[in-house]
């Protein structure tokens, strides 16, 4: 098919050419299935709603590792704006170009590569290895890893060590390693009083005034301190509203929207509490509601960290960063589980952005440093 004698190339562009837009998979998981079963995996396809996901594992045996990853992409958008067909895998100067190239077919290619050679150099290696991956992580995420880590719970399988394949590379494929993200908790007020006629304010009660003192006070509040992986809890107001539009009538009701961006130190909970507190310091009425998009997580020094700098610096002969910025990914319902969880893919440059696109000789890198990880957490002793 090419000059390059990749396999993970090859994958990639098998991959590519389903056009997996979310929340289809357009039969990736198919392909992903067929290449593991033949490597002894077991699989099972959970689908959910208009969802794909593949849950498949080799091995019976603690510690299990999970490769964790999505075959949904982003819409091309503006078709005019790529120079090749997004859904053509199409080879230019050394890069693989198409829609998910980066983000993450590349990765989830690399991932059953290095699989592959691992299982066929290491047929009985300890523990077990095992593969999450959902059509429905650039959307909703509703039924995609959430309901995978629900089935996991109720099977009683408790995952140790994940990697997921998102891309976290700033400038070259190894560079950075996310080790965790911070939690984002959407909030919902209401402030209540009474409306009336702005002249005779004894008879109504004015829900702007009741809020400004409470919304001061919650902006200027210090929430938790930065610790050594994230900065301090933040939290911004989004939205005001409040008012008729006219000039002579005093607002019965203001709806705010706030957020919380939260570090490792606070909860949900104690920021809600928190936010309840100053609104009854301040004996007004309110309805809040809230959801939480969601939870922090963090990955601290451990085996899974220290194989992973390991194999990058052995592999590329450079040392990887740890980073804890970004948006969310499905790392926020696998590390809840209390696994030790690593964001480690190809370069992110390109990623969502028209002409997407992979270095072709970082595909293969980042297989091998795959390869290199389970090496030296399923090949230890005490795996
Ligand atoms: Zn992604």
């Amino acid at each position: 098919m090419t000059e390059y004698n990749s396999p993970t190339l090859t994958l990639t562009q098998q991959l590519i050419e389903c056009p997996s837009v979310t929340p289809e998979d357009a039969n990736c998981q198919q392909i992903i299935a067929e290449y593991l079963k033949k490597i002894g995996f077991t699989l099972q396809h959970l689908p959910f709603g208009p969802v794909q996901n593949l849950w498949a594992i080799r091995g019976h045996e603690n510690p299990i590792f999970v490769f964790a990853g999505h075959t949904d992409v982003v819409p091309p958008g503006e078709l005019s704006k790529w120079e090749t067909p997004p859904f053509i895998p199409t080879i230019k100067n050394g890069y693989l170009y198409g829609r998910g190239a980066a983000d993450m077919k590349g990765s989830l290619a690399a991932m059953i590569t290095a699989a592959e050679r691992f299982i066929n150099k290491n047929p009985y290696h300890s523990g077990s290895l095992a593969f999450l991956i959902t059509s429905d992580e650039e959307g909703p995420a509703k039924e995609g890893t959430v309901k995978v880590i629900e089935y996991l719970k109720a099977q009683n399988i408790q995952l140790d060590y994940c990697i997921v394949g998102e891309p976290s590379g700033q400038n070259t494929v190894a560079d950075t390693l996310k080790n965790g993200r911070r939690g984002s908790l959407n909030c919902y007020l209401k402030i209540l009083g009474k409306q009336g006629h702005i002249a005779y304010p004894d008879k109504a009660q004015n829900a702007i005034h009741h809020a400004l003192l409470p919304l001061a006070e919650l902006a200027a509040t210090q929430w938790d301190n930065s610790n050594e992986h994230f900065p301090a809890t933040t939290f911004q107001i989004a939205n005001i509203k409040a008012g008729t539009g006219a000039t002579n009538v005093i607002p019965g009701i203001l709806d705010c929207q706030f957020n919380f961006r939260f570090n490792s130190e606070s909860t949900p909970e104690m920021l809600l509490d928190r936010v309840k507190e100053t609104l009854k310091t301040h004996e007004v009425q309110y309805e809040l509601e809230w959801d939480v998009s969601g939870l922090p997580f963090l990955t601290k020094t451990g085996k899974l960290i220290s194989a992973c700098m390991q194999a990058v610096e052995e592999i590329t002969k450079i040392s990887p960063v740890l980073s804890t910025k970004g948006g969310t990914s499905d790392g926020r319902f696998i590390a809840p589980t209390g696994a030790e969880l690593i964001e480690f893919g190809p370069c992110n440059a390109t990623i969502h952005c028209v002409n997407e696109c992979v270095k072709i000789e970082e595909l293969e890198l980042l297989s091998q440093i795959y390869e290199r990880i389970l090496e030296l957490i399923l090949l230890s002793k005490g795996a």
